[in-house]
């Protein structure tokens, strides 16, 4: 599904290397966690992937289903399947939700050469996932995430990740400032996408998430590259030991 071959970031602003030769195969279905320190390059990674301006890649390259994805602009990623649930959802003011979330449908209906949602197939499918993610109906009118707490910022994003169908969805730290009960909900909304033509990159900083969301792989991403994978246990690991044993045993 996804394929990053030695990827190396630098940014366009100033002369600092950030992603060092990053490698990662994840196949369809499949759901592979990247934990690490913090500053170690994992939101970095998520934006270049999903053509954030502002950083320039030196070396390596990353496909989708075959597909170039550094050559497309942001849109044609959207299109192709990507999803990027953001650490830090931003807030538009001026447009509501549920305008937002149909427009994007569309877009990526038109994109895939399928029909567009009609409203009243939008409106329950839309009704049906904000109930079981705990959304409520104001929250759906009201501008996007404008106002939602940290928790419901990050459920609305898994609310778009339901609606949009992707086919790989990157989650850069969605479990950072929930709650136990907030975190269940936006794991079981995980759990319910899974499929086998369906890949997750679940970044996060703690093992938390991870009892919930059972990874297939589990990657140490430290200075900018994958430094060891393992099973499900390796995030155990990290949750007893710290990075520190981790990095120093890689080197
Ligand atoms: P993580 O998500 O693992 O905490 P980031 O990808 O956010 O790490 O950041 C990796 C490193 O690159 C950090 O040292 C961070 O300060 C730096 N960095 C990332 N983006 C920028 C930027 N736009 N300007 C300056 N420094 C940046
Ligand atoms: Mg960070
Ligand atoms: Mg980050």
């Amino acid at each position: 599904m996804l394929k990053i071959n030695n990827l190396h970031v630098k940014l366009e602003e100033e002369d600092k290397r950030i992603l060092n030769g990053l490698t990662l195969d994840i196949p369809a279905g499949q759901v592979h966690a990247i934990m690490g320190p913090n500053g170690s390059g994992k939101s970095t990674l998520s934006y270049v992937l999903s053509g954030r301006d502002g950083y320039i890649v030196t070396e390596g390259g990353a496909t989708l289903q075959g597909q170039d994805l550094l050559q497309m602009d942001p849109e044609q990623r959207a299109a192709a399947g990507l999803f990027l649930a953001f650490q830090y959802p931003i807030e538009i003011p001026g447009v509501g939700n549920m305008t937002f979330l149909r427009t994007a449908v569309n877009a990526q209906r038109k994109a895939r050469g399928e029909d567009e949602m009609s409203s009243g197939e939008f409106l329950k499918a839309v009704r049906q996932k904000a109930k079981e993610l705990q959304i409520d109906a104001d929250m759906l009118k009201r501008p996007v995430n404008v106002g939602f707490s940290g928790g419901e910022k990050k459920r609305n994003e898994i609310l778009q990740m339901a609606m949009l169908e992707p086919r790989m969805c990157i989650m850069d730290e969605t479990d950072s400032g929930l709650d136990v009960d907030a975190m269940r909900l936006v794991a079981d909304g995980v759990n319910a996408l899974r499929a086998p033509d369906r890949s997750f990159l679940v970044i996060t900083h703690y093992q938390r998430l991870l009892n919930h969301i059972q990874p297939d792989v589990v990657h140490i991403l430290s200075n900018g590259r994958i430094v060891k994978s393992g099973g499900p246990e390796l995030a155990l690991q990290v949750e007893d030991e710290g990075y520190g044993d981790l990095l120093s045993e890689a080197g």
